[in-house]
């Protein structure tokens, strides 16, 4: 899968390239509109992340010189400013989703990947153990058909440990995947969001889902 990345600022960029790579994708970055536009038009990409504001020709400006030219890759915009009308303009103008910044990399990992399977098969992006379910699509989470309200860090958690289900996490990738920290970061933030969502998504349940392994992370999976 190849993904074109069109963001201005240095270090963003950067970041989204590795984290992307890291998962697996070939990646391409362009600095600014005009590069962006021309890579966009020249190469075969599945995806394009697509930041708003950017020098010589802003993001609205390469994504209608995409459309125009009959491009057809998925888009997702990424954008500083929470305007509605900036999200209705994009969507309007084709684009397939919107991320505002800051955002944490998990999230955009999980909606890249669910773009991408929605192009390809249009599955319906819903994750689950046992009677737990989370709809990546809709940002919907059940457990036993009961609706359980989650912050956007306590859902990016629960997703990633879905996605990742039956696998132990280690505290130090939770951190790198939801928080952006790097590894000698203080701990005890997952420790406490972990704290938060089990009082939420295990609590009321007899059946516990998220387990603890003592110095080793954390576990999301149906034990017997
Ligand atoms: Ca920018």
């Amino acid at each position: 899968m190849k993904i074109l990345i069109v963001e201005d600022e240095l270090k963003t960029g950067d970041y989204i390239r590795q984290g992307l790579m890291e998962a697996g994708f070939i990646v391409d970055l362009a600095r600014d509109g005009s590069d962006g536009l021309h890579l966009g038009l020249t190469g075969d990409y599945d995806l394009a992340i697509l930041d708003v504001m950017l020098p010589k020709l802003d993001g609205w400006q390469v994504l209608q010189g995409w459309r125009g030219a009959g491009k057809e890759m998925t888009v997702l915009f990424l954008s500083a400013r929470d305007q509605v009308e900036d999200r209705v303009k994009g969507l309007e103008l084709g684009a397939d989703d919107y991320l505002l910044k800051p955002f944490a990399f998990a999230e955009l990992l999980a909606r890249v990947r669910t773009l991408l399977r929605r192009g390809k098969t249009r599955e319906s992006g819903i994750l689950c153990v046992a009677d737990l379910e989370l709809d990546a699509l809709r940002r919907r989470v059940t457990r036993g058909g009961q609706r359980i309200d989650l912050t956007a860090k306590e859902f990016a958690l629960l997703e990633l440990l879905l996605r990742r289900k039956g696998e132990v996490l280690t505290r130090s990738l939770i951190a790198s995947q939801v928080w952006d920290m790097n590894f000698d970061s203080d701990t005890n933030v997952i420790d406490v969001a972990i704290r938060r969502l089990r009082a939420k998504v295990d609590d009321p349940f007899e059946r516990k889902l998220i387990h603890t392994l003592r110095g080793m992370g954390y576990v999301l999976e149906e034990q017997a």
